[in-house]
């Protein structure tokens, strides 16, 4: 795998805000070496929900998916890097916490799937199609490969 550098979206979602977990988390990211080139905390109306999970409406999960992502606030980041999409991804764990290993966020923090703390964009597209939902161009800060090496 080359070392694209790329953006991915993430969420932490209302159980992880209503647990207080946000710091640790973004500071995992952080340390780990991720950069936050954006950042906001809301919560989501049924609209924007439906737009982020456009690609589950059907499924039999889907009403309790909306009903929890729209349940308090949440925040979202765009974090950026080389390979975020897939290091975020790896950084989470698996979609069910019974998957998910310790020492991912999902494997330390989470019990149920229906309440899994954190989403992760799957690919650059769906990042890139995810991040327009939350944030403007503007509000998304271009980051430099040098700060990786100062
Ligand atoms: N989800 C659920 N039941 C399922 C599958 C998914 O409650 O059987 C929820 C879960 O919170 C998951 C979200 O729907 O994080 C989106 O599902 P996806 O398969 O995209 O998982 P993710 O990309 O979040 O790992
Ligand atoms: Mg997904």
């Amino acid at each position: 795998m080359s070392d694209h550098i790329e953006s991915t979206l993430v969420l932490l979602k209302p159980d992880a805000v209503q647990r207080k977990l946000c710091g640790e988390i973004i500071q995992r990211f952080e340390r780990k070496g991720l950069l936050i080139s954006a950042l906001k905390l809301l919560q989501l109306t049924p609209e924007m929900a439906g737009r982020h999970y456009v690609e589950h409406v059907g499924k039999p999960f889907y009403p309790s998916l909306i009903e929890f992502i729209t349940s308090g606030p949440i925040v979202a980041m765009v974090l950026t890097g080389p390979n975020a999409v897939k290091i975020v991804r790896t950084m989470m764990g698996a979609t069910n916490p019974v998957d998910a290993l310790p020492g991912t966020i999902r494997g330390d923090y989470a019990m149920l799937m229906s309440c899994n703390i954190v989403h992760g964009s799957d690919s650059v597209v769906s990042a890139a199609r995810e991040t327009a939902i939350y944030f403007s161009e503007q509000e998304v800060v271009q980051r430099s490969l040098e700060e990786y090496y100062e």
